[in-house]
C-alpha cells in the first residue's frame, strides 16, 4: 500500500489535500505528538491555564464594509479586476510562478517611472516605507541632505533624515514651487549629498516641476531623490530623461491598487552610493541590496529576505496592466482634463483654489480654500453622511484652510467631477449648510 493511501485510510491527510487530490509529503507528516515524558523538568502544567481574554464578541459579527467613493487625497477606489486578482490562490514568495509575476510588476513599474534602470522593485509597506527606504539607503551619519519643502511631505522627509543622523538643510516655500535658479543657489550654498523633492504635494496641492533639477544635482555632485506618491501616473514623469536618481510612489493613488506597497527605483548612481557606503544601512528590512536581490534585480539568485505580500503583488500587477492598456499619455491627459473641469466648476460656484496659479496645481489632489469663518468639517461630514463620498480637510500647512479633493486613476472621471460639483452646489444652496450664508456661520459656533 502506498504511503498516501495508507495515510488516507488512517485519516491523516487533511480535507484540503483530499479534496484537491494532491499527494503531498507535508500531509503525511501529520502525526500524533510524542508521548509526554514523565520524568525530568517540564514547561507545561497538567491543567490548562484559565483564559483571561475570551474570544472578542465583535469578531462573531459579519465583516461590515460600506461602499464609499474615495475622492480624498488617497486611497482611491480600485477596479473590480484588481480586487479579483487578490482572490487568486496564494503562492510561496519564491515560487517561480510568483517571481514571474514580480518580474511583470517590475516591467510595469519601469514603464510608469519611464526608466530602464535595473533596480526597480517594491518595499512592502506604504508610501512612507518608500521615503524611509530612500533616507536609510542614501544617508550616512553626517551626510548633508537638502530638502525642498513645500508642504508636509518635506517635513516628514526631514524628520526621517534626522533619525539617520543626517545634516538636514531646508529651503521652504509652503504652497509654492521652487525655480531652477532657487535650487541652483541652494545646492551651491549647502553642497548636499542628496536633494529631496516632492512632485505632487498632496497637503498643499502643488505640482513641483522636476525637469532640469537632475542636471543641477549632477553639476553640484548631489543625488536627486523624488517623492511622487501622489502624482505618478497623473502627470508626466521621466526618471531617466530627467536624471532622477531615486524615486518612490504608493500603490493606492493613481495606480488604484490597495495601499500595500511602495514601488521604488534606484539608478546606477544611487546604487553606487548604496554599495560604497562606509557604514551599514541601519534598516535590514529596507536595505536596497537585499530588496534588489529579492526582486531579481542584481543578477544573482533570489534569496529569502522577507515574505512578499503575495495578494498585494497580484493586485499591483493587474492595476499596472490597466495603466499599460490605457497608456500613460492618455492617463495624463485624463487627469489634466478632469482637474480643469473641477477647478472651473468650483470657480463657477464662487470657491477659490488654494494654489492660485493653475500651472502650479497638481491635477491629482485639488486644494480648495475654506471661506473665512467656515467650519470645514461640516462640509466633509455632509459629503460623507449624505452621499458616502469622501473629500478631506487640509494637512500640515493647509490644515483648517482647505478641502482636498482627489482625482486619481480609477476615480478620475468626468462623472465623479460632476458628482462632487453637484454635492457642493446643493450644499451652497442650503442656508443651513451653505458655508457662505449667515445662518451657516451662526450654526457653526
Ligand atoms: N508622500 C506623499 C506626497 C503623499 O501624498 C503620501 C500619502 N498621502 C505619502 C508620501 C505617504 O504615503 P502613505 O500614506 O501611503 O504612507
Amino acid at each position: 500500500m502506498s504511503l498516501t493511501k495508507a495515510a488516507l485510510q488512517a485519516g491523516m491527510l487533511s480535507r484540503f489535500h483530499r479534496s484537491v487530490g494532491q499527494v503531498s509529503l507535508c500531509a503525511v507528516a501529520i502525526r500524533s505528538p510524542p508521548a509526554a515524558s514523565t520524568s525530568g523538568p517540564r514547561f507545561s502544567t497538567a491543567a490548562p491555564l484559565k483564559m483571561n481574554v475570551p474570544q472578542p464578541e465583535c469578531l462573531r459579527k459579519p465583516l461590515n464594509v460600506p461602499s464609499k467613493l474615495l475622492m480624498g487625497p488617497g486611497p482611491s477606489n480600485s477596479p473590480l479586476r484588481v480586487h479579483y486578482a487578490m482572490m487568486k490562490p496564494l503562492l510561496g514568495h519564491l515560487h517561480p510562478e510568483f517571481t514571474q509575476i514580480m518580474d511583470e510588476v517590475k516591467e510595469g513599474l519601469r514603464y510608469i517611472f519611464q526608466t530602464k534602470t535595473e533596480v526597480v522593485c517594491c518595499v512592502s509597506g506604504t508610501g512612507h516605507a518608500g521615503m524611509e527606504t530612500t533616507m536609510c539607503n542614501l544617508l550616512e551619519p553626517g551626510d548633508k541632505i537638502l530638502i525642498a519643502q513645500n508642504g508636509i511631505w518635506g517635513e516628514r522627509a526631514a524628520d526621517m533624515a534626522r533619525r539617520h543622523d543626517a545634516d538636514v538643510r531646508i529651503i521652504e516655500k509652503p504652497g509654492d514651487t521652487f525655480t531652477l535658479e532657487e535650487l541652483d543657489a541652494a545646492l551651491a550654498q549647502h553642497k548636499p549629498a542628496v536633494l529631496f523633492m516632492v512632485q505632487g504635494e498632496s497637503s498643499t496641492g502643488v505640482l513641483q516641476p522636476l525637469e532640469g533639477a537632475g542636471a543641477l544635482c549632477r553639476k553640484h555632485g548631489a543625488l536627486l531623490a523624488v517623492d511622487c506618491v501622489a502624482s505618478l501616473g497623473g502627470v508626466p514623469f521621466y526618471m531617466d530623461a530627467w536624471d532622477i536618481d531615486v524615486v518612490y510612489t504608493g500603490t493606492q493613488k493613481v495606480i488604484s491598487a490597495p495601499p500595500s506597497m511602495a514601488p521604488i527605483a534606484f539608478n546606477d548612481r544611487a546604487m553606487t552610493k548604496v554599495r560604497t557606503r562606509k557604514t551599514p544601512i541601519r534598516s535590514f528590512y529596507s536595505d536596497m541590496t537585499w530588496l534588489a536581490n529579492y526582486w531579481g534585480c542584481d543578477g544573482t539568485p533570489r534569496k529569502y529576505h522577507h515574505t512578499g505580500p503575495i495578494s498585494a503583488v497580484y493586485a499591483l500587477r493587474e492595476a499596472l496592466a490597466i495603466v499599460c492598456e490605457e497608456g500613460l499619455e492618455s492617463l495624463w491627459s485624463r487627469h489634466e482634463a478632469c482637474a480643469k473641469k473641477l477647478h472651473e466648476g468650483l470657480g463657477a460656484l464662487g470657491l477659490e483654489m488654494y494654489v492660485s496659479d493653475p500651472k502650479k496645481r497638481t491635477p491629482t489632489v485639488s486644494t480648495i480654500r475654506v471661506p473665512e469663518g467656515v467650519d470645514w468639517t461640516r462640509v466633509t461630514k455632509y459629503f460623507m453622511s449624505n452621499y458616502l463620498v469622501e473629500i478631506s480637510g487640509g494637512l500640515g500647512p493647509s490644515a483648517g484652510k482647505v478641502w482636498r479633493v482627489g482625482l486619481m486613476g480609477y476615480n478620475c472621471t468626468p462623472e465623479n467631477v460632476d458628482l462632487v460639483l453637484r454635492i457642493m452646489k446643493r450644499l451652497l444652496q442650503m442656508p443651513q449648510a451653505n458655508p457662505k450664508s449667515q445662518r451657516y456661520r451662526k450654526n457653526s459656533h
